[in-house]
């Protein structure tokens, strides 16, 4: 069983609102044999509640890396991959939870992924969701599918142990896995194309971040590596260094 590749695998927990749901989530992993644990700004932590529902993972939950935002939680993740019930206006490419687990698994072999899961009355926001790069559905009772927060975690800690057990499937994904780029490096290419698509004013004024949100979502579709990547880097330098030519005659 390749084990090795659940410690890639980060579950990131948002803005969670009951520190009890902490406790059980890192129950829930490492039952499953994962320990990443990351809090992006939980409300109560850390929490003797959370210790009580984590009963024999007290090590997994006073590991947990605390941290202030999802970018920071994600940045060095190439697979992000978001846990909602609740379809949006830009869709991301949706996943079973099964198919999602293969694929976290077979990225995490090259290195850091996450799985994030929202907090318990709301979910994700679309801000949350900037950085993910799949979205997952657990199928359930259409007139009330929101599980519970740790209910959400076991599942998928299941499937991701199930994922590294059957390492033939995993070994086939992972030979045709491309070098895919991490949320970070994403980051900082919309930072510069909102800079240089501002500075030729095609990003509308009104609504500046709307291109980004836009073209967020179409690559995420369409999954672009690295290699994509760079090509769009070096075409948006292209076009910078016109713009700076021109500022200087
Ligand atoms: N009321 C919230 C649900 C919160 S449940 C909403 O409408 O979005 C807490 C978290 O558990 C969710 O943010 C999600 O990460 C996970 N979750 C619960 N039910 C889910 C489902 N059916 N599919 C995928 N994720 C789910």
């Amino acid at each position: 069983m390749n084990t090795e590749c659940l410690l890639n695998i980060k579950i990131v927990l948002v803005r969670t609102f009951h520190p009890g749901n902490i406790g059980s989530a890192a129950r829930a992993m490492k039952t499953m044999g994962l320990s990443e644990l990351v809090l992006v700004q939980p409300l109560d932590y850390p929490s003797e509640q959370a210790e009580t529902m984590a009963a024999g993972a007290v090590d997994t939950l006073t590991n947990a890396k605390v941290v202030g935002s999802v970018l920071e939680a994600v940045g060095d993740c190439t697979v992000v991959a978001a846990c909602s019930a609740r379809a949006r206006e830009y869709e991301l490419p949706p996943l079973a939870p099964g198919d999602c687990a293969r694929r976290l698994v077979a990225a995490a072999s090259r290195g850091p992924v996450a799985l994030m899961f929202g907090p318990e009355r709301h979910g994700l926001s679309n801000e949350d969701l900037q950085h993910a790069t799949h979205r997952v559905l657990i199928d359930a009772n259409s007139e009330y599918s929101s599980l519970n927060l740790a209910a959400a975690v076991q599942i998928l800690s299941h499937e991701l142990r199930q994922a590294a057990r059957s390492e033939v499937a995993v070994a086939a994904e992972c030979a045709a896995v491309k070098e895919l780029p991490t949320a970070e490096s994403l980051d900082h290419y919309f930072e510069r194309l909102n800079q240089v698509f501002g500075a030729t004013g095609f990003v509308n004024k009104a609504h500046p971040g709307e291109l980004q949100k836009r073209l967020r979502h179409l690559y995420a579709r369409a999954e672009i590596d690295q290699q994509e990547l760079n090509i769009l880097q070096g075409m948006l330098g292209s076009v910078d260094r016109i713009l700076r030519d021109k500022q200087r005659e």
